[in-house]
């Protein structure tokens, strides 16, 4: 993450600002009470020039967060979407990464949070793979966490709010306290949901499973891209709870996300998966995946915004 990227310009609240300039105040109510809603997107670099990845599904996203916890936002879907592709030319990005955040700023420090302004920033930065190139070809090792995903009257999971990342965080810490690259966390009722920030998927016997929405999981847009692709490719993809030992005994299994992109798993809880490193079914989707986003393959689903 290029945290030393003082030449970076950032959008804020319809301004463009320098790097350092993007503050807010310490009173400020997501610093106190975490009322922020986010989203992370990717913008690649091929030969057809950068392109966005499902930037309008991104966005729609962020308005829905927004919608669940009444953040009003003060620009339309589009002027957001436009002040990201402007945030990216104006900082010479071509292949980054891209977080577009709503919060709650400075007005009065209780709980309702109705009497604060909702700033809007979107930053930009250079980013490579997340779970490590390594990862990427051969798989990465992880362990189920005893942090478990809350429950749907909890905290709304559907809303990819800051706050969700604290217990994001909690399964995080307890991964690399076991190192392991990653968490795998369980649903309230103890059914597989997702990574610390990764969708999951799991492959027998040639049918790809993915836990459905009802496990506390967030709407991933990337797994939305696999499931499209999966069934575009022949493959029957099914939605359902998934119990823990399922992983252990799968053929494959893979993370899917923004950061991760498609990220196969080759150990849970110190037991191998399938043949011990990333399987045909992964191989071909992460493939496939890439063929895309590089332009080496065609956008038959219109998932690029060209910039
Ligand atoms: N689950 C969680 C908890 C996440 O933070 C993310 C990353 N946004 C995902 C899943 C994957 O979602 P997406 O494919 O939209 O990045």
């Amino acid at each position: 993450m290029a945290w030393d990227d003082t030449a970076s310009k950032i959008w804020m609240n319809g301004n463009i600002v320098d790097w350092e300039d993007a503050k807010i105040h310490a009173l400020s109510h997501v610093v106190h009470y975490g009322t922020s809603v986010f989203e992370g997107i990717r913008a690649y670099d091929n030969e057809k020039g950068p392109c966005v990845f499902r930037l309008e599904e991104h966005i729609e996203r962020l308005f829905d967060s927004a919608k669940i916890y009444k953040i009003d936002m003060p620009y339309t879907e589009e002027e957001v979407c436009d002040a990201t592709i402007e945030i990216l030319k104006e900082n010479g990005l071509k292949s980054c990464y891209i977080r577009p955040i709503a919060f709650r700023g400075y007005g009065e420090l209780g709980v309702n949070p109705l009497n604060c302004p909702v700033d809007v920033l979107i930053g930009a930065w250079e980013w490579g793979s997340y779970l490590g190139e390594e990862g990427m070809n051969i798989g990465v090792d992880v362990g189920v966490s005893s942090w478990r995903k809350p429950a749907p009257d909890t905290l709304p999971v559907m809303a990819k709010a800051a706050a969700n990342y604290m217990n994001s965080q909690l399964a995080k810490l307890e991964a690399i306290e076991h190192g392991y690259a990653e968490a795998i966390m369980l649903d309230y009722q103890g059914f597989v949901a997702e990574g610390s920030g990764e969708n999951i998927f799991v492959v027998e016997d040639d049918v790809i499973y993915t836990p459905s929405l009802g496990s506390s999981i967030l709407r991933g847009i990337t797994r939305d891209s696999i499931m499209e692709l999966a069934k575009s490719l022949g493959y029957k993809v099914v939605e359902e709870t998934i119990g823990r030992e399922r992983l252990y005994l799968a053929d494959e299994i893979f993370f899917s996300g923004t950061a991760a992109e498609v990220t196969p798993i080759k150990s849970v809880d110190g037991r191998s998966i399938g043949i011990g490193k990333r399987g045909p079914v992964t191989e071909e989707l992460q493939k496939t995946f890439f063929e895309i986003v590089e332009a080496k393959k065609d956008d038959e689903f219109g998932w690029l915004k060209y910039f």
